[in-house]
């Protein structure tokens, strides 16, 4: 057997295995009494109400896995992607845009397969419990914006990546990595006032003992303030959640109308100061560079993959390209993928401990950061006691309960 193709079968099927172990142990978890914290913001039936949607959650995620790992698998082995490859190059086109079409037909494949699993969590699973705010009217927009945003972005991306190994030999890979950093510095300057509007609506907060409260501490903190903004997250979920976002002139705070609407102004401030804490604490500069140094190396490693031909019979190709090499390298660093998000993730966890540390030292008021943590927890149905291989997977917050211990260490 090709030896590639046992590797990619071996990631796929061991990263399903593994995924499936770690939902059940997160399963099995459960605790059926309220953790003390929590009383008075859960009565017994909401806490069991939080269970079921976390097993109904995970149940449906195991199904979905179930369908997509088999259905991968067939289409490698069937060959697949040399028939897309076949029908690509049949449009006698140069080789970036038979790469465009390769690209862009495995994509709206798996893209229009995800449909109807992405309808049943909405309309299904979030509408029993509550959230569902979204039409299918916004459900289809959404669809179709991210398909547009996807040919645009992706599309370019994959075109640039592909002109340099086409043209520049050796060094491509840095000059891959070069364009990229210039369009990831772009994008996140860029997405606060041209990407994100598309999905959202943003109004500046109005004139309020909240927006007064928020000017007050940044004034305090010496943070120059460019714009807090209140985002219309209701048109699609009752969830609540806030964020920090943008660059220079552009960089703002976004609280989404449903953490407004149901937080005091005390709360409010401590979520803001979070936000600001990862600013502050230069959070947000240090995730940066690190994705800046991610992409180098997978576009190092990338470059010693291309054209492989022991890849390409894995793939069961007739014709090797740089394109499909592209595709097919994904396979490949799939697991080192997950082991740099393992780490992304340690480090993400330890930037909420410093964030919540900062938000409780500087507005000094750790209970109403602590009220805050837990209004949201009940509010979005939180898991309050993850199994800890699944917190060590894929957490990028620690536990509420961690981030309320380690609130309460401080005062
Ligand atoms: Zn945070």
């Amino acid at each position: 057997m090709n030896f590639y193709l046992l590797f990619i079968l071996t990631i796929l099927i061991g990263s399903y295995v593994l995924e499936v172990l770690v939902e059940i142990l997160n399963i099995k978890n459960l605790k059926t009494d309220l953790p003390e914290e929590f009383a008075g913001y859960y009565d017994a039936e909401n806490y069991q109400k939080s269970q079921q949607y976390l097993k109904e959650n995970t149940w449906f995620g195991i199904i979905t896995e179930t369908v997509f790992t088999p259905l991968t698998i067939a289409f490698i082995l069937l060959g697949g992607f040399n028939y897309v490859d076949s029908l690509a190059r049949s449009f006698n086109l140069g080789a970036i845009l038979t790469g465009l079409i390769f690209a862009g037909i495995l994509l709206l494949l798996s893209q229009i397969i995800h449909i109807p699993f992405s309808a049943y969590a909405t309309f299904v699973i979030e509408e029993k419990y509550g959230f569902n705010r979204t039409t299918v009217k916004t459900f289809i927009m959404d669809i179709l914006k991210s398909w547009l945003l996807m040919a645009v972005i992706g599309g370019t991306v994959f075109s640039i990546v592909l002109w340099f190994f086409e043209k520049t030999g050796t060094w491509a890979w840095l000059y891959c990595w070069g364009a990229m950093i210039i369009i990831q510095l772009f994008l996140s300057f860029i997405a606060p006032v041209v990407i994100m509007p598309i999905f959202n609506k943003f109004y500046p907060l109005e004139e309020s003992e909240l927006k007064s409260t928020i000017e007050d501490y940044a004034r305090a903190q010496r943070f120059k303030l460019k714009g807090v903004f209140k985002m219309d997250a209701s048109k699609r979920s009752s969830k609540s959640n806030a964020f920090f976002t943008g660059f220079g002139k552009f960089r703002r705070i976004v609280l989404f109308d449903t953490l407004i609407a149901k937080h005091t102004v005390d709360e409010l401030v401590s979520v803001l100061a979070h936000e600001m804490g990862h600013y502050k604490k230069k959070h947000i500069i240090t995730s940066m560079i690190i994705s800046i140094l991610t992409t180098g190396l997978m576009f190092f490693i990338l470059s010693l993959f291309l054209n492989n031909t022991g890849l390409f019979a894995a793939f069961k190709m007739e014709n090797t390209s740089l394109y499909a090499s592209l595709l097919f390298f994904g396979f490949l660093y799939a697991p080192i993928e997950m082991v740099l998000a393992i780490f992304g993730n340690m480090l993400s966890r330890s930037h909420e401990y410093a964030a919540d540390a900062y938000a409780a030292t500087t507005y000094r008021k750790p209970e109403a950061m602590i009220a805050a943590l837990k209004k949201l927890s009940v509010d979005n149905l939180s898991n309050l006691t993850p199994h800890s291989l699944k917190v060590f997977l894929s957490y990028s917050h620690p536990p509420v309960l961690e981030r309320i211990k380690a609130l309460r260490n401080l005062c």
